[in-house]
């Protein structure tokens, strides 16, 4: 079916963050498959976890005891302080999983009427049902009406969350950095902030790292950056490295409104998705990927800064770690695509945001290679308009 809009290269192979289309050609890949091979392509430690464990068991099932997924979530626990964990397969299926979790909670706890979810405008949190109902951007709603009850949007403001707060909302959810609306950190006085409005309020606060998470920020999760901790956390992308996987992290307190029948995922967890995600968690720690991504994070958004200095139309560049974004006065599509001519891999963030996720290992020296690719794009495009 046609629901990708797909540039015209296949690739075939990949190394770190370099990447072969079928004629041989060579890219740099700075989309790290959208913020999911944060260690680069074919990283050995992942592709050895891989076939260590798919020769030795791929899947059995959520009905019996799972070790790996046991080892996994307790090291989430130890990276994240939040205790309990469930597996899926997806960030949108993450987000399901904290929608039902925020919701059978507070009706627990409070009754039925509490259901609502605030989110804000310009968030994405998937394209199933619910989370494309709570992603707030008309253009990924249009067609599918009727959305889910039980959502309501709001601005990015304290005093306008505060109003919209009402008998029925159970809880916040959030982007620490808003990713697909355009690589907008909201920042760490805005989170504190919203962390002590819902405390206030008793409600639940609930942070969508799908993007974010991982090492991506320079932090394991980005409300580590922050200084906040959420309730529930989402995750999955960079967590298996391109093999699918996701997750939903949550306190002790919460996660207890879950009991056997309560919510359920055939692969969620399963042997292969867990070795991969072992593998991730352990090799952020052997090569300090997060100092690295911290480093080239600044490196990156000073060049980005330099750029937007030399050019008119580039009007901020902004970010945070290894998620880089730079504004532009007028459609991106375009300097993409130009990018993509020089063999550079870049996306675009909303429709004027050019966004940037090298992996979290990345060097200085593949860093410099692509600003230079990404010069002569801007260059070449600052002549065109
Ligand atoms: N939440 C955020 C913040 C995302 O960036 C994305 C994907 N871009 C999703 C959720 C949905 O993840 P998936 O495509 O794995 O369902």
């Amino acid at each position: 079916m046609n629901t990708y809009s797909r540039l015209p290269v296949a690739f075939v192979k990949g190394e770190g963050c370099r990447l072969w289309d079928e004629q041989g050609c060579e890219y740099i890949d700075f989309t790290s498959g959208i913020a999911v091979t944060n260690l680069g392509h074919a990283h050995p430690k992942v592709t050895a976890a891989l076939h260590e464990q798919a020769g030795m068991l791929l899947h059995t099932s959520n009905l019996y005891q799972i070790p790996l997924q046991e080892q996994v979530a307790a090291k989430l626990a130890e990276l994240s302080g939040l205790p309990k964990a469930f597996f899926c397969n997806s960030g949108a299926e993450a987000n399901e999983a904290a929608i039902k979790l925020a919701r059978k909670y507070s009706q627990l706890r409070f009754g039925p009427h509490k259901h609502e979810i605030l989110t804000l405008h310009d968030s994405f949190h998937g394209r199933t049902l619910a989370t494309v109902t709570a992603t707030c951007k008309p253009k990924f709603q249009e067609g599918f009406a009727p959305l889910m009850p039980g959502f309501a949007y709001v601005q990015k403001d304290l005093a306008a969350i505060e109003q919209a707060i009402g008998e029925a909302t159970c809880a916040v959810l959030v982007e620490p950095v808003q990713g697909e609306g355009g690589v907008l950190p909201l920042g760490a006085e805005f989170l504190q902030g919203l962390r002590e409005l819902c405390d206030a309020k008793g409600i639940l606060l609930i942070f969508d790292e799908v993007q974010t998470g991982i090492g991506r920020t320079g932090k394991m999760f980005g409300f580590q950056t922050y200084g906040v901790l959420p309730d529930i956390v989402t995750l999955a992308k960079g967590l298996g490295n391109g093999v699918p996987v996701g997750a939903m992290l949550a306190k002790e307190e919460v996660a207890a409104a879950f009991t056997p029948g309560s919510h359920g995922s055939t692969f969620g967890g399963n042997p292969l998705a867990m070795a991969a995600a072992q593998a991730v968690l352990e090799a952020i720690e052997e090569e300090d990927l997060l100092s690295n991504a911290v480093q080239m994070g600044e490196e990156l958004n000073g060049r980005l800064q330099r750029l937007a200095d030399d050019y008119s139309f580039l009007l901020e560049a902004r970010g945070q770690g290894l998620l880089q974004g730079l504004v532009l006065d007028r459609p991106v599509a375009p300097l993409v695509s130009k990018c993509l001519e020089y063999g550079l891999l870049v996306l675009s963030a909303g429709e004027h945001t050019l966004r940037l996720l090298p992996p979290l290992n990345v060097t200085s020296a593949d860093l410099h290679l692509a600003i230079k690719m990404l010069e002569k794009a801007v260059a070449e495009e600052a002549t065109s308009a």
